[in-house]
C-alpha cells in the first residue's frame, strides 16, 4: 500500500524534480507532469525505472485528467527565470491562469490538496524589507516582469476564488530566489551565471550597480518547507526562503569569488536587467517557524559547493 499519490507539474524542473525525488522516498506513488518548455526530462530519468514513478509529457493548459485516486497536487509548472519568461510572455501568463484553473478542477474532481508555487514576485519591486505575508507589493501590472508577476498573482486570486466557491483544500506558498543541482546552465539566474562564469574564467556580469539585494535558500531546505506546508493542510499564503544573509549582488559575486578561491573580475558596466527589478528581496519566515516548523538549515558556503559541483559535472569544464 502506498502512501498517497501526488501529481507533480513542472515535475521535470528544477524544484518539481526534487519533489518527485522527496515523494518517490517517501513511499508515494508520483505523477510528474512537464511540457519541456524548462524542464528537463533527464532531471527525472533516474526515476523513469521506478514502478511509482509515472512520467507525462503534457501542457497543463490543456485540460488535466487521471483515472483513479489522487491526494495531492503540487502546481510547480511555470517558467520561472527572467529570461525565460520574458522570452514566453504570453506561455507565462496561461501556465498560471488556466495551467492553474485546470489543476483546480482536478483537485474538485479527484477530491485532492493543491499546493500552489507561488513566488516572492508578486511583491514587485518592495518599499517594504523583510516582505512579510500580509504586504501587497509593489507590481507594474505593464512593466518588463509583468507576465510573470501578474500571472502568480492571478494564480493567488483563482485558489482563493475556488476555495470560497468551490470549498477545495488548496494553499499557496510564496517562495523566494532559491539555488542548487538541477538548475540549468543556461538559465540565465543570477546563482547559474556567477557560478558557470566563474568555472569557465569569464569576468562576472554584474547587472546595474550591483546595490539590489537578494537572499538565497538551498533547495533541499525550500523541498522540506514545501513538503511541511503540504502537510499541515495551511491556507497560506507562507513565505519560504532564507533570510540568513540579504546579500547585494555585488557582494554575492565577491562572496563566491572568494568561497572559489579566483579573483573578482567584473566585466564592462552592464545595464539593470530592467527598469523594475526589485532593488531588495528578503523573506520575513516568521509565519512558516511558526505553522511550519520550518527554517532553513544549509549555510550559503555549503550550498554553494554543492551547486559548484553540479554545475561543474554537468559543463564538463
Ligand atoms: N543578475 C546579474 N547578473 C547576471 C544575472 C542576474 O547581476 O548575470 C542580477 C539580476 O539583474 C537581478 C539579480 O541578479 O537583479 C537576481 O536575478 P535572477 O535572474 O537570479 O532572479 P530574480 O530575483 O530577478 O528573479
Amino acid at each position: 500500500m502506498k502512501t498517497g499519490r501526488v501529481l507533480i507539474t513542472g515535475g521535470a524542473g528544477f524544484l518539481g524534480s526534487h519533489l518527485c525525488d522527496h515523494y518517490i522516498s517517501q513511499d508515494w506513488d508520483v505523477v510528474c507532469v512537464d511540457n519541456e518548455s524548462s524542464g528537463r526530462p533527464e532531471n527525472v530519468a533516474h526515476l523513469r525505472d521506478n514502478d511509482a514513478f509515472t512520467y507525462w509529457r503534457h501542457d497543463i493548459t490543456e485540460s488535466l485528467s487521471l483515472e483513479g485516486d489522487l491526494n495531492l497536487i503540487l502546481h510547480m509548472a511555470s517558467l520561472a527565470s527572467p529570461p525565460f519568461y520574458k522570452r514566453l510572455p504570453i506561455e507565462t501568463l496561461m501556465v498560471g491562469s488556466l495551467g492553474t484553473r485546470n489543476a483546480l478542477e482536478l483537485a474538485a474532481d479527484k477530491d485532492a490538496r493543491l499546493v500552489f508555487a507561488s513566488t516572492s514576485e508578486v511583491y514587485g519591486d518592495p518599499k517594504v524589507n523583510p516582505q512579510t505575508e500580509d504586504y501587497w507589493g509593489h507590481v507594474n501590472p505593464i512593466g518588463p516582469r509583468s507576465m510573470y508577476d501578474e500571472s502568480k498573482r492571478f494564480g493567488e486570486a483563482l485558489l482563493v476564488a475556488y476555495r470560497n466557491a468551490r470549498d477545495i483544500d488548496c494553499g499557496m506558498v510564496r517562495i523566494f530566489n532559491t539555488y542548487g543541482p538541477r538548475m540549468r546552465a543556461d538559465d540565465g539566474r543570477v546563482i547559474t551565471a556567477f557560478i558557470t562564469q566563474i568555472l569557465r574564467g569569464e569576468p562576472i556580469t554584474i547587472h546595474g550597480d550591483g546595490s539590489q539585494t537578494r537572499s538565497f535558500c538551498y533547495v533541499d531546505d525550500l523541498v522540506r518547507g514545501i513538503v511541511a506546508f503540504a502537510a499541515s493542510g495551511h491556507d497560506g499564503p507562507v513565505n519560504l526562503g532564507n533570510p540568513d544573509e540579504e546579500l547585494a549582488i555585488i557582494d554575492l559575486a565577491k562572496r563566491l569569488c572568494a568561497l572559489f578561491g579566483v579573483e573578482f573580475t567584473p566585466a564592462p558596466p552592464q545595464p539593470r536587467q530592467d527598469e523594475n527589478d526589485p532593488m531588495v528581496r528578503c523573506p520575513d519566515i516568521s509565519l512558516a517557524r511558526e505553522v511550519l516548523g520550518w527554517e532553513p538549515r544549509f549555510t550559503f558556503d555549503e550550498g554553494m559547493r554543492r551547486t559548484r559541483a553540479y554545475l561543474e559535472s554537468s559543463l564538463n569544464v
